[in-house]
């Protein structure tokens, strides 16, 4: 027996993708020029497939931030904060999250998916009950694995449906109920109806913590994501949420409302046994995070192309997963098709993503495309003409992914 033999059926998959083209997990860039713009050997592509909703990845403040905390403190933190200490900027960007989004208590984490995996894995343990969304993202569900609670799955998006479990479990022994849930769904874009989460989870004396991974900075009057939007914000006990998306770096951060949360700090492990994230890192994401709080033409602008392209995609007859906003889907018929079409836009210039089986819900195959502020009208065009010339040419498609499954 090899060691590896598990991984022959994925293996097969992989051969079969790659012989399309270019291997979609794999793909390259040489450089990356601009919030919009990449180049793979002198071709230029534009991106829209990043999570750069706000494009500040190369705002010059955050840069320069970024560079001054790299000079000042070194290229690694090489140890924990527990263990080894904090940075002025890891206080620094906790007090100011805080202070953002009017919450008690911040603790913030080397990546977004070690925060939930810590939060959760934490919060909820054996006397308690985690309660979840059926789409709910890897590091969620791995959240919860590691948690000592046992776990229930809602339907996705079903307010009704969690209501439904919290009555059935009934009281809860010497534990309490912890329903999990995200803001914006990060594969087909749709949003929760956080509103309805909130009275569901009061109703039944449940804590609720989202997931604002993909709303933080783009939704609400001050960016503090769909809770805010939806004027709950002040309802939800935690908040959870990257700096790999719109704030611009790496790094997760986890917001309550109870000061109590702080304690926490101590009992995390995915904290407490990890290197803390860097102070460059840390900067840039505090630099971010002024603009979105001084600047809210960057939500109007990805709003504004996010209709453009949702009404351009529409009116090309594509079927698209949500209704307008950063995150728009295009369905495909299977994964192989799909696989062609993603190297078709790659060869012509346009990166998005392909998302399949068993990373999306409904095991759908998906094109899946993220957009950014730093998009010009422009740009929506030129991704819209791409997709265009994609749908002239349906049965071409077909036919070249019909003819690598034949030669398998
Ligand atoms: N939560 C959600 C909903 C995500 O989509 C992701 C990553 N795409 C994460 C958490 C993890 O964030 P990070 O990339 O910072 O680990």
């Amino acid at each position: 027996m090899d060691i590896f033999d598990k991984f022959s059926a994925l293996k097969t998959r992989t051969d079969l993708v790659e012989k399309l083209g270019v291997d979609p997990f794999g793909v390259k860039f040489d450089t990356i020029l601009n919030a919009t713009r990449g180049l793979i050997g002198n071709q230029e592509i534009i991106l829209a497939g990043t999570n750069n909703y706000l494009g500040l990845t190369f705002d010059p403040d955050c840069i320069e931030a970024s560079v001054n905390a790299l000079k000042k403190h070194g290229t690694g933190t090489t140890g924990s904060r527990i263990a080894n200490g904090s940075y002025e900027e890891h206080v620094d960007l906790e007090n100011a999250l805080a202070k953002h989004t009017g919450m008690e208590s911040a603790v913030i984490f080397s990546t977004g998916y070690q925060t939930n995996l810590a939060a959760i894995a934490t919060l909820a343990g054996p006397k308690d009950v985690l309660f979840i969304d059926a789409d709910s993202h890897a590091c969620i569900i791995d959240g919860c694995r590691l948690s000592a609670a046992p776990t229930i799955r809602f339907r996705h998006n079903s307010p009704s449906d969690l209501e439904k479990r919290l009555i059935r479990q009934g009281e809860i022994e010497g534990g309490i109920a912890l329903v999990v849930i995200e803001g914006m769904y990060s594969m087909f874009g749709d949003k929760a109806p956080i509103k309805e989460f909130v009275e569901v989870c009061e109703r039944h004396g449940a804590y609720l913590y989202i997931d604002e991974a993909h709303s933080f900075g783009i939704f609400g009057p001050t960016g503090c994501g769909l809770a805010e939007e939806e004027g709950v914000l002040d309802r939800v006990d935690f908040i959870s949420g990257t700096f790999s998306k719109s704030l611009a770096s790496i790094g997760g951060f986890c917001l309550s409302r109870h000061k109590a949360f702080e304690v926490t700090r101590k009992a995390m492990r995915a904290y407490m046994f990890t290197a803390s994230p860097t102070p460059s890192n840390v900067a840039a994401a505090r630099a971010a995070l002024d603009k979105i709080a001084e600047k809210p033409e960057l939500r109007k602008n990805l709003k504004e192309r996010s209709e453009q392209l949702h009404a351009g995609l529409l009116a090309l007859g594509l079927e698209l997963c949500a209704p307008p906003g950063p995150i728009i889907a295009v369905r495909r018929p299977n994964e192989l098709i799909a696989a062609t079409e993603w190297n078709w836009l790659m060869e012509n210039g346009i990166y998005v993503n392909l998302a399949v089986p068993p990373g999306t819900p409904q095991s759908s195959s998906l094109l899946r495309i993220s957009l950014s502020a730093a998009h010009t009208k422009e740009d929506i065009d030129l991704i819209l003409a791409g997709f265009s010339q994609l749908s002239q040419l349906g049965d071409a498609m077909t036919a070249r992914a019909q003819e690598v499954l034949a030669a398998q």
